[in-house]
């Protein structure tokens, strides 16, 4: 999902990594253009405005200047301003369903995917939560619509409430709060009717629904593609009916991803659940920094931006960065590298934070690899002279066995290093090529 909001912001990005510093001009530049990627993504323009507004605020502020790169430093920010905007007071993933048996009601548009979600919901607090659950469905303009709950039940063994011919939605919705207190069920599921589009006689429905129930919480289920217009049906539901909570589906598409953040700044609703598929599984808690994360596609560089933060100096850093941008990594920078992975919680966790490394992780899972390793490669690099740190071509079969032996190791040893210094150096070379692109997706840009 939002690949079209992840690629616009990694192209911003990625050409502000490649600037030294970070002036206002170059936050401005940024800002425009994800400005602009935030509006392709459907996301509103107020919510846009507001939200660049605070970014470029934190943007052109001090913590810049400490930045491991300042693009890097710029994607964190706005990393955790998609967060501030979709994070809410709440625990999304937690309903509140206390005192059984708790009315849940389910609103929505039609085709939204309101059954599904009502069944995957009650499969939730079913296997979840050890909950008895109960779910109606009161579209009875819409036959169909009724079996597909019954089946749904009958498939995630979940109790539906038997259908009665004729029934209006009221009356169904009293039968089943009696049933769900006489059967002792903790939560009973009301999967209202809904409308193609929003019309008076649905509200009126649902509002006196609603009415006769009292709900503990009130999901609006609405399709995550629509953008905008799911949050307009949002705003409408929540001016007339009240909704406690937003559920996006179709979030498993292509969709354009605005919606969810616009929903949050916008109706202030919390977003509880993503909708990522057909099946009766595909329900996940919403989770904004996973959402975020995504919402920049950049793997998870932001963690290992804030790792880093704590240990490297950002000059450092900085000069590395551009030795690496031109290919250059010889001895010296893989001693770096080698210390800052021993301070960083070693080669594993530092691995595993850039995606395009997730191969090379796995050699040196695979040879063994710990921090001893690390610190007997260290021993070796220390052993070799300057000329041959800077140039490790010059590593002849005698010099070797100096190196080695001034360490107290193997030749074997040593080949390893080298045979790691260049699969590195390689890795950099084409990092560099593929610039742009490759430096944000392939890790360490
Ligand atoms: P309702 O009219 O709002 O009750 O919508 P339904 O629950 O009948 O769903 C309409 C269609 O959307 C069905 O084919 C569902 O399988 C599908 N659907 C529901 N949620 C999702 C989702 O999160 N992802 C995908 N890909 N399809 C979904």
């Amino acid at each position: 999902m939002f690949e079209n909001l992840s690629e616009r912001l990694g192209g911003v990005f990625d050409r502000l990594t490649k600037q030294g510093a970070l002036s206002e001009d170059d936050v401005r530049t940024a800002m425009r253009e994800v400005r602009v990627a935030l509006l392709e993504a459907d996301v509103s323009l107020p919510v846009a405005r507001q939200f660049i507004k605070a970014v470029e605020k934190k943007a052109t502020g001090a913590a810049v200047t400490k930045s491991v790169t300042p693009g890097q430093q710029v994607i964190k920010i706005v990393h955790d301003e998609l967060i501030a905007v979709l994070t809410g007071d709440e625990d999304p993933g937690r309903l509140k369903i206390d005192n059984p048996p708790a009315p849940v009601l389910m609103v929505g548009l039609q085709g939204g995917g309101k059954t599904t979600t009502t069944a995957k919901i009650a499969k939730r607090l079913k296997e979840r939560e050890g909950k008895k659950v109960l779910m109606a469905s009161l579209d009875v303009n819409r036959p169909a619509a009724m079996e597909q709950l019954a089946i749904l039940g009958t498939q995630i063994g979940v109790d539906t409430l038997p259908i009665v011919k004729g029934e209006d939605p009221v009356a169904i919705a009293r039968r089943a709060k009696t049933q769900a207190s006489l059967g002792g069920y903790d939560v009973y599921l009301l999967d209202t009717a809904g409308r193609l589009s929003i019309d008076e006689e649905l509200m009126a429905q649902v509002e006196a629904v609603r009415d006769v129930v009292t709900p503990r919480e009130t999901l609006l289920v609405v399709d995550g593609l629509t953008g905008q217009d799911a949050v307009h049906t949002a705003e409408n539901f929540d001016a007339r009916i009240g909704i406690s909570g937003v559920v996006l589906t179709r979030m498993d598409g292509d969709g354009r991803g605005g919606a969810a953040l616009s929903m949050r700044a916008i109706t202030g609703k919390p977003i509880r659940f993503v909708g990522l598929g057909e099946k009766m599984d595909a329900l996940e808690t919403f989770e904004p920094s996973r959402i975020a994360g995504r919402i920049l596609g950049m793997g998870d560089i932001v963690a290992l931006v804030e790792k880093a933060q704590e240990v490297l100096e950002a000059e450092q850093a900085e000069r590395m960065m551009k030795r690496f941008q031109k290919g250059q990594f010889n001895m010296n920078d893989l001693k770096a590298q080698l210390e800052q992975m021993l301070k960083m919680g070693g080669m594993q966790g530092m691995m595993a934070m850039m995606p395009g490394m997730a191969k090379m992780q796995k050699q040196m899972e695979d040879a063994g690899f710990d921090d001893t390793v690390i610190k007997r490669q260290i021993a070796l690099i220390n052993s070799m002279t300057k000329k041959e740190r800077a140039n490790p071509d010059l590593l002849q079969a005698s010099r070797k066995k100096r190196i080695a032996a001034g360490a107290g190791q193997d030749v074997s040893d040593l080949n390893k290093l080298l045979k790691m210094q260049r699969q590195m150096a390689d890795a950099m070379k084409k990092l560099g090529k593929m610039g742009k692109k490759g430096l944000l997706r392939g890790g360490l840009g």
